[in-house]
């Protein structure tokens, strides 16, 4: 596959999404950002082998946000953006899934942006329909969904949002992804099932999607807990909720 590409130009940075865990899911522009790049700033998502596979001319620095362990402040991640911009690199800051699905690629574009730094946006695959095909369960089917909602399962302070409508959401998303939901399930259940959704509903918890290490468990909202407590999943993890789940019988196609 040929394609004219940009240059990652010293002093820019571009905001990269590495996708779910796969490296054959990073998309052409992203592999030609680490091919160019001579320093890349990845979080905690990224895939082991896909930080492996960054040519040996850049600097791989560490830094991310990990949901319970210390991590450093969002702040001193754009700081260190900044930073190295300015003293004339070549800069990836690579990211799990998509940069701008709840990943705070959002608050690192306006923090270069407002240090007038260049950048571009390469968006990723992110894990909510990436991840959620390597498990066999797509985000639409027609005989299912017309609608989808990603929400994500904790707010700034860690927990559950709730500055939006539960009921609105249940009614309105037939199949509802949640990320960041693991540590919050108790709470997640309570508030689908006194929105209206029912105990029976299929749901499903994939944990470290398209790697070498992903889990599925199939589950109903009603069981989720339980099942949960019993057969214990590694974050990172989506749980999804809907009749696309069922699909999973039939299409559960990766083989890890
Ligand atoms: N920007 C990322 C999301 C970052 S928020 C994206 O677009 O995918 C972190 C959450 O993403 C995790 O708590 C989990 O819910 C989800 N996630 C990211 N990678 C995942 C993976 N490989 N498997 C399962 N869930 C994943």
């Amino acid at each position: 596959m040929k394609a004219e590409l940009p240059p990652l130009l010293p002093g820019s940075v571009w905001l990269v999404g590495a996708g779910p865990g796969d490296p054959g899911l990073l998309t052409l522009l992203a592999a030609h950002a680490l091919d160019q790049a001579d320093h890349v700033v990845h979080d905690a998502l990224v895939d082991a082998r896909i930080i492996a596979g960054i040519p040996a001319g850049a600097v791989v620095e560490s830094m991310g946000k990990r949901g319970g362990a210390t991590s450093p402040h969002q702040t001193e991640i754009t700081a260190r953006l900044v930073e190295l911009a300015r003293a004339g690199k070549k800069v990836v800051r690579l990211k799990g899934g998509d940069p701008f699905v709840f990943g705070r690629g959002a608050e690192e574009a306006l923090a270069l942006a407002d240090a007038a730094i260049p950048f571009r946006v390469v968006p990723g695959i992110s894990a909510g329909i990436g991840g959620l095909a390597y498990a066999g369960i797509p985000a639409t089917a027609k005989q299912c969904n017309s609608t989808l909602a990603f929400i994500t399962g904790h707010d700034q302070d860690g927990d559950v949002p709730d500055g939006f409508d539960w009921n609105a959401l249940a009614k309105g998303a037939e199949v509802i992804v949640f990320y960041m939901g693991l540590r919050k399930v108790d709470t997640l259940v309570a508030r689908l099932l006194a929105a209206g959704r029912k105990p029976d509903e299929l749901m499903a918890v994939v944990s470290r999607a398209a790697t070498l290490e992903q889990k599925v468990l199939e589950t109903t909202l009603g069981r989720l807990e339980a099942d949960l407590a019993a057969t214990p999943l590694a974050a990172p993890a989506l749980l999804v909720l809907g009749g696309v789940v069922a699909l999973r019988a039939r299409l559960d196609w990766w083989r890890p």
